[in-house]
């Protein structure tokens, strides 16, 4: 034992990474005081992203006695456009808006006040598999740990490192924040979000969001366009062109945006999600393909990769073999498998009649 600097190492300290050590911490407190987690960047640290956070996360991390306080807007209302018909889901705080950077910096001070080890702006480089555990390159040095969980998001290192050859299953997305008045704005003022999916007539295997938000006190709409790629063999759509026309319609569009884009991997149940000494959580699994929905999947993760790994301990058995049927049987796996069977009825090529019948059997209103 004493060969090995930490039992666990976590690289990433997103919602993933951060649940993966919450929920260590809540099972074994001993191993989660011997677990470091890595971080390449320093919290706050930016993260592109829509913001929506569902009520499922928080009752997730409310299990956890965990409440992030940070500046939200709710939503209870969402709208979901196609084909010039509007469908809604009415429920009060389906979910709220937050900004990514205070949201994951207050989930880090919740954990590093339960005594959570972690170390900022010391990126994993590379990890070499030894016989009985993990050797992991950091920026600075070097750790032996028996098991590294890769929680390192989308274009996680810890997967390329796996060198693993599969499909990469990456959806593409880009946001902008535009300025808006509160008093006046649709969004604001009737707390709705909305998912517009006119572009899946054009190849999009997504749609166009508008989500309510607040950024230093200052009222914005978090718009951004996602694109699944669920079925990889299709034409690309047009991102830019599509996502450039959505603002236009709406009156969004300015020649000096500053737009972003950033990948999200989603989940295959066939994927390779671990190896021996190594498991994957979160973006760097695979989360929602149907809406790229992945903060309250990645929370969930952290859930089902505890578990893993406190059995793993009790019986020193470090190969992960039954971490896919633990992932498949928990709440986790059961959403994220609806999610592709809504997927695959939304973006499978004809979409018209599978999109409307969707909205339907979910049992949305439309006018
Ligand atoms: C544009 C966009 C909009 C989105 N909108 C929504 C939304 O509205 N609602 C929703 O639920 N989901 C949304 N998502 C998805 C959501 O952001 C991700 O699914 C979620 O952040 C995944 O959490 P994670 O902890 O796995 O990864 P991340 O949140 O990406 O965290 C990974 C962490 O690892 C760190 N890291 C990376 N590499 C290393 C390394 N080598 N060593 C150490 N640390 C490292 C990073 O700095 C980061 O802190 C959106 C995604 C995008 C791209």
């Amino acid at each position: 034992m004493a060969a090995f600097d930490f039992e666990v190492i976590i690289a990433g300290s997103g919602p993933a990474g951060v649940s993966t050590w919450l929920h260590l911490h809540k099972l074994n407190p001993d191993l989660a005081a011997r677990t470091l987690v890595l971080e390449k960047a320093s919290h706050p640290r930016p993260k592109l992203c829509g913001g929506g956070v569902m009520r499922a996360a928080d009752i997730l991390l409310g299990l956890l006695r965990i409440r992030i306080k940070v500046p939200s807007v709710s939503v209870h209302n969402a709208e979901f456009r196609y084909h010039g018909r509007r469908f809604y889901w009415r429920q009060e705080n389906f979910f709220r808006v937050v900004r990514r950077h205070e949201f994951d910096a207050a989930l880090v001070a919740a954990a590093l006040q339960r005594g959570m080890v972690l170390h900022e702006r010391e990126a994993l480089m590379r990890f070499e598999l030894l016989e009985d555990g993990v050797q992991v390159y950091t920026e600075q040095t070097s750790y032996r740990a028996r098991v590294l969980v890769g929680a390192d998001g989308a274009n996680s290192v810890v997967r390329a490192h796996m060198h693993l050859r599969e499909p990469q299953r990456l959806a593409r997305l880009i946001e902008v924040l535009t300025p808006t008045d509160p008093t006046r704005a649709y969004e604001f003022t009737t707390h709705t979000a909305v998912f517009d999916f006119a572009g899946v007539d054009e190849g999009l295997q997504g749609y166009i969001w508008d989500f309510p938000c607040l950024e230093n006190g200052n009222a914005y709409i978090n718009r951004g366009i996602y694109d699944s790629r669920y079925y990889p063999k299709r034409e690309r759509a047009d991102l830019k062109k599509l996502f450039r026309a959505g603002l236009e319609a709406r009156n969004a569009y300015d020649t000096t945006q500053r737009w972003q884009g950033h990948p999200e991997r989603w989940f295959d149940p066939r994927a390779t999600l671990s190896q021996p000494h190594i498991l994957l959580v979160g973006d760097a699994a695979g989360v929602d393909p149907l809406a790229g929905e992945g903060i309250s999947f990645s929370l969930g993760y952290g859930a089902v990769a505890a578990e893993e790994l406190v059995e793993a301990f009790h019986h020193q058995n470090f190969r992960f073999e039954g971490y896919r049927k633990r992932i498949l049987s928990h709440p986790l796996g059961r959403a994220l498998g609806q999610r592709r069977l809504m997927a695959a009825m939304c973006y499978r090529g004809w979409p018209r009649v599978l999109l409307t019948m969707f909205f339907i059997v979910m049992g949305l209103k439309w006018r």
